[in-house]
C-alpha cells in the first residue's frame, strides 16, 4: 500500500491525516501565558476523542489537595473553579464530586497502590492521557511514531497512595530509574519528564512524568502490540 507523504500521519492512530496539531501534554495544565509547548501531528478524529479525557485529567490533577497550595497550580485551579460555574458544566462537576471517596487505587495493570483520598477517578482514564502524552513525546524526541507493533504501559506513582507496598515500590523504582535519563522541563514545575532508551534484546523506552512537581506517572514502551498492558 502506498501513501503519499504530503501530510504527516496522525501520531496516535497512524491512519488519519495529521491535519491538526495536538499539544503534548494538554495545554490546559499550564496557566496563561503559556510557554511554547510541544505539538505533534494529529487527525481530527483522535483530537475530538481526546478532549474530554484531557479535561478530566487536568481537573483531577489540579484538584488534588496536595497540589492546590502551589502558586502556579493556583492559577490553573482558579480557572478550573471558574469553569465549574458554567451551566453546561454542572452535571459533569456533580458527577465528579459525587464520586469522591476513599477507595483503593490500582494501576491499569492491577498493581495495588494503597488507598488514596481521591476522586473515584477512572485511573485508566488518567493513564490513557499519559499514554497519549508518551506517544506524542516519543514522536517528538525520536522523530518517528512508536511502531504499531509496540505497546505503551503506564502507571500512576505514589501520589495516589498513602500506604507502602512492594508493588508501589516497584513503580517507584521504575520512576527513579527513568529519572536517570534525559530531562526536559515545560513551564517550570508544571510538567517535567525524563526518558531513556532501555538497552536489551528488544527495543524499549522508559519514561517518567511529574505534574505540578507532585503527581508522578511512569510509562514503558516495548514490543507487544497495541493496547493496554
Ligand atoms: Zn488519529
Amino acid at each position: 500500500m502506498t501513501r503519499h507523504r504530503s501530510k504527516p500521519t496522525c501520531v496516535y492512530c497512524g491512519k488519519g491525516e495529521g491535519t491538526t496539531r495536538d499539544h503534548v501534554p494538554p495545554q490546559y495544565l499550564f496557566p496563561k501565558p503559556r510557554p511554547e509547548l510541544v505539538t505533534v501531528p494529529c487527525c481530527e478524529t483522535c483530537r475530538r476523542s481526546q478532549s474530554l479525557n484531557d479535561e478530566y485529567f487536568v481537573r483531577t490533577i489540579a484538584m488534588r489537595s496536595d497540589v492546590d497550595n502551589d502558586p502556579t497550580t493556583k492559577l490553573v485551579l482558579d480557572a478550573v473553579h471558574r469553569s465549574f460555574t458554567k451551566p453546561q458544566k454542572i452535571g459533569f462537576t456533580r458527577a465528579l464530586i459525587d464520586s469522591m471517596s476513599e477507595l483503593p487505587v490500582y494501576t491499569p495493570a492491577g498493581v495495588y497502590l494503597g488507598h488514596a483520598s481521591f476522586f473515584d477517578s477512572d485511573l485508566t482514564r488518567l493513564c490513557n492521557v499519559i499514554e497519549r502524552v508518551t506517544r506524542g513525546l516519543y514522536y517528538h524526541e525520536y522523530g518517528a511514531r512508536l511502531p504499531d507493533a509496540h505497546r505503551c504501559v503506564t502507571y500512576a506513582l505514589d501520589g495516589f497512595a498513602s500506604a507502602g507496598s512492594e508493588d508501589k515500590g516497584r513503580v517507584r523504582q521504575l520512576f527513579d530509574q527513568a529519572c536517570l535519563g534525559k530531562e526536559r522541563t515545560l513551564g517550570g514545575n508544571v510538567f517535567k519528564y525524563w526518558f531513556q532508551s532501555v538497552v536489551g534484546p528488544e527495543p524499549a523506552t522508559l519514561w517518567a512524568f511529574l505534574v505540578y512537581g507532585r503527581v508522578g506517572f511512569v510509562a514503558l514502551t516495548m514490543p507487544g502490540g497495541r493496547g493496554r498492558g
